[in-house]
């Protein structure tokens, strides 16, 4: 019994170090991402009732020494660094030119982009979004841009000001992981959202507790005027309660996986084709 804290404390401070120095050692190798091309994004459908991809969402991946290294990892070390304003762009930038390619090829379909808390505080944001929607020639309405919970806590008036600023040029905007943050739906109402996401975690449980939290939203959505889709569809079963639910839009693998630009295209075609 004596000598087990001193132990446990050893072990307590070599996770701690390997942790630190993980973070260092990526955070050193973010600084030249950008430039070296190590980012590429991939996008995962969203599809209507009838199984028609109506949007794809945006997703980063970071390839850096020739393995994968998760977004849920990186993001949050982009944005401590302020990283993530430099890299937001790109991800918009890219976003939009595929999104282009998509219109031109098949008409509306939706462009959905994850876009940080941080990327809100910087002054050329609205300027920036407006300017790439121009320059791609995208109709507003196209672009979806999906925020966390926590935006709402923060600078609301500012927010609220970035908000509907985009807004009046057809921007769309959808709170991602809906029911993991504290917002309160009054909230949401001020700020004319668009769609909320529910979170993945509902979704799993739908066939427990999941399901009255998705039927809660889905009334709310009636009276507060927004839109709902389901992240994180991932059997047949979950797909029949969500539609006995009325959700229009779901997004999961069980319809597809993220895919490769080409990929998407490829699938998009054949969707489209059936
Ligand atoms: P998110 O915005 O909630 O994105 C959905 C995540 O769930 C994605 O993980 C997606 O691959 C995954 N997913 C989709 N369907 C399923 C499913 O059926 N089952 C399971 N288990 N997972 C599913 P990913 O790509 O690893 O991204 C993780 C998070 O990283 C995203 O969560 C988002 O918060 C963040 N992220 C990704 N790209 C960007 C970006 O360009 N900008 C910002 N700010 N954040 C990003
Ligand atoms: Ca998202
Ligand atoms: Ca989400
Ligand atoms: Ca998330």
């Amino acid at each position: 019994q004596k000598g087990k804290y001193p132990e446990r404390l050893a072990f307590y401070n070599l996770d701690l170090e390997r942790n630190l120095r993980r973070k260092m050692t990526l955070n050193e190798a973010l600084k030249g991402a950008l430039e070296r091309n190590e980012f590429r994004l991939m996008y995962q459908p969203i599809v209507d009732t009838t199984g028609q991809i109506v949007s794809f969402e945006a997703l980063m991946r970071w390839r850096y020494r020739e393995q994968e290294i998760s977004p849920v990892e990186f993001i949050p070390l982009m944005e401590q660094s302020g990283r993530i304003n430099q890299v937001g762009k790109w991800v918009l930038e890219e976003a939009c030119r595929t999104l282009a390619q998509i219109h031109q090829q098949h008409g509306n379909i939706c462009m959905c982009v994850n876009i940080s808390l941080i990327q809100f505080y910087d002054k050329g944001f609205v300027n920036n979004v407006k300017q790439v929607i121009e320059r791609y020639a995208i109709p507003g309405h196209l672009l979806h841009l999906e925020v966390t919970e926590s935006l709402f806590q923060s600078e609301q008036t500012m927010i609220n000001e970035k908000v509907s600023q985009l807004q009046q040029h057809g921007v769309k905007f959808s709170v991602d992981d809906f029911g993991t943050g504290y917002s309160s739906l009054s909230v949401i109402q001020n700020m004319n959202i668009d769609y909320i996401k529910i979170d993945r975690s509902f979704i799993q449980h739908i066939e427990q507790k999941g399901l009255s939290i998705v039927r809660a939203v889905m009334n709310m959505s009636h009276s507060l005027n927004f839109s709902v889709i389901a992240e994180g569809v991932e059997t047949e079963k979950q797909r029949q309660l969500l539609e006995q639910c009325g959700i229009p839009y779901m997004q999961g693998y069980y319809f597809s996986r993220p895919l490769e630009h080409p990929g998407a295209l490829a699938y998009l075609n054949t969707a489209m084709v059936q």
